[in-house]
């Protein structure tokens, strides 16, 4: 079966707020085992609100509309579906006392166009709404030969979760065939999208069955496996059989395979080594550390360090020597293993990071490029360093030097 969704709503073409609803939505209808095959926005109009429906009813099982519910003029989901549906709208005398009570019991006064709120489609089943005034309704029925359900769901978030969870998924549960979703993470970095895919698409293709979505951010790429079968058993072992053999392909540039995020695998391996961590980072201006500390439980592991910015503090609080800071300048290799060696042995902790950059958009030059980046991992052994030349913008360059950061104290603890 396949779902479709309709918010209503101008305010949703505007940049200034976002359908948030639909993601909900689309959770618990793939728990259902239900695709959400297409969404649609459309404005507070009622000529584009019936053309957006009549398309949605000719390609869809389930079509769920959000918002457009409410007392204003500007309110025309019931009117529109009715027009789309041929269907006339009955004044539904329960639920406008019910609006009327909740009212008096607020000790508000009722507006005249609250009424409206009462009307409900002919043949559909109000479905009543404990957190607001506007009930939501379902209506099934039969066009071409095919069962099709239609609800309508009102805008607000926290009305329309207690909705669909009370009144709808029991209904919906009735009606779709039983099927089973199994869904798997996969995180990767150190490697770039194409070269990723280029790699695993010939696994991938081979599992017909499971949907594979590939979605890449600065530093990470996520791999995302969806199935569905008639047994739960089913699905998981289709998803969790193609994770094995593309972890097996990528090794460890595969980091997480459950969605954990990178902090939280760095965190596993330091409590695993019992080993402590300190920073000093220039270019992330504290990132790092914020990263770290996002964690529950990271007091046991990192135990702070500095955001050195200037020379200065470079010196007073990372022991910096002087001239190499005059000889190579702060964006170097020198001066990230000076950083790293230095907040080591200060905070007297198992590792310690140094992070040195140019973050931009300013302070690059023809040497020292914008994105230019120098990490390094002091520990026992000595000190790696790494350097980057990474794109973007500024936010884009800081959380790509974060990533290449924590990922250096990944592999090395592995
Ligand atoms: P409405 O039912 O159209 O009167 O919507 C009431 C309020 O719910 C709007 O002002 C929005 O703040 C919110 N809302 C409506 N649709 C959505 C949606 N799809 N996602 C998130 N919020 C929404
Ligand atoms: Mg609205």
């Amino acid at each position: 079966m396949i779902a479709e969704i309709i918010a209503v709503g101008s305010e949703l073409l505007t940049p200034f707020r976002q359908d948030t609803n639909s993601l909900y939505l689309t959770e618990q209808l793939n728990r259902l085992g239900v695709q959400v095959g297409f969404k649609t926005i459309v404005g507070d109009d009622r000529r584009h609100i019936v053309q957006a429906a009549k398309v949605a009813l000719a390609r869809t099982d389930i079509l769920i509309f959000i918002g457009g519910l409410g007392p204003t003029e500007d309110d025309l989901t019931r009117e529109s579906v009715a027009e789309t549906l041929g269907l006339q709208l009955r004044r539904d005398p329960e639920i406008l006392q019910s609006i009327e009570r909740r009212f008096a019991e607020h000790g508000w006064k009722m507006s005249a166009n609250n009424v409206k709120q009462a009307d409900v489609l002919a043949g559909a089943t109000p479905l009543p709404n404990a957190n607001g005034t506007a009930p939501g309704q379902w209506i099934s029925g039969r066009s071409d030969g095919k069962e099709k359900i239609i609800v309508l769901l009102p805008g607000p978030p926290h009305e329309l979760k207690a909705l669909f969870e009370s009144a709808v998924l029991e209904r919906l549960h009735a009606k779709v065939p039983k099927q089973f979703i199994a869904t798997r993470v996969l995180k990767i970095t150190g490697m770039g999208e194409s070269a990723c895919d280029a790699r695993v698409a010939p696994i991938y293709k081979r599992f017909t069955n499971v949907n594979t979505t590939i979605l890449a951010g600065p530093g990470d790429i996520q791999l995302h496996l969806h199935t569905q079968a008639a047994s739960i058993e089913a699905a998981q072992k289709a998803v969790d059989t193609l994770a094995d053999e593309i972890e097996n392909e990528l090794g460890d540039f595969v980091y997480s395979d459950n969605g954990d995020p990178l902090e939280q695998i760095v965190s596993y391996y330091l409590q695993m080594r019992n080993a402590t961590l300190s920073v000093a980072e220039s270019c992330t201006g504290g990132l790092v550390a914020e990263r770290l500390t996002s964690i529950s439980g990271s007091s046991r592991y990192f135990v702070g360090g500095a955001v050195v910015y200037s020379n200065d503090l470079k010196i007073r609080f990372a022991d910096v020597p002087e001239d190499l800071l005059e000889v190579y300048g702060a964006v170097s290799e020198p001066v990230a293993k000076a950083l790293a060696e230095g907040i080591r042995k200060r905070c007297g902790t198992t590792l310690g990071i140094g992070v040195t950059g140019v973050a931009g958009p300013t302070g690059g030059s023809a040497e020292k490029p914008v994105g230019l980046v120098f990490h390094a991992l002091a520990g026992e052994s000595g000190t790696e360093v790494i350097k980057r030349n990474f794109t973007g913008d500024r936010s884009r360059i800081r959380w790509y030097a974060s990533q290449q950061a924590l990922d250096m104290v990944r592999r090395k603890l592995m």
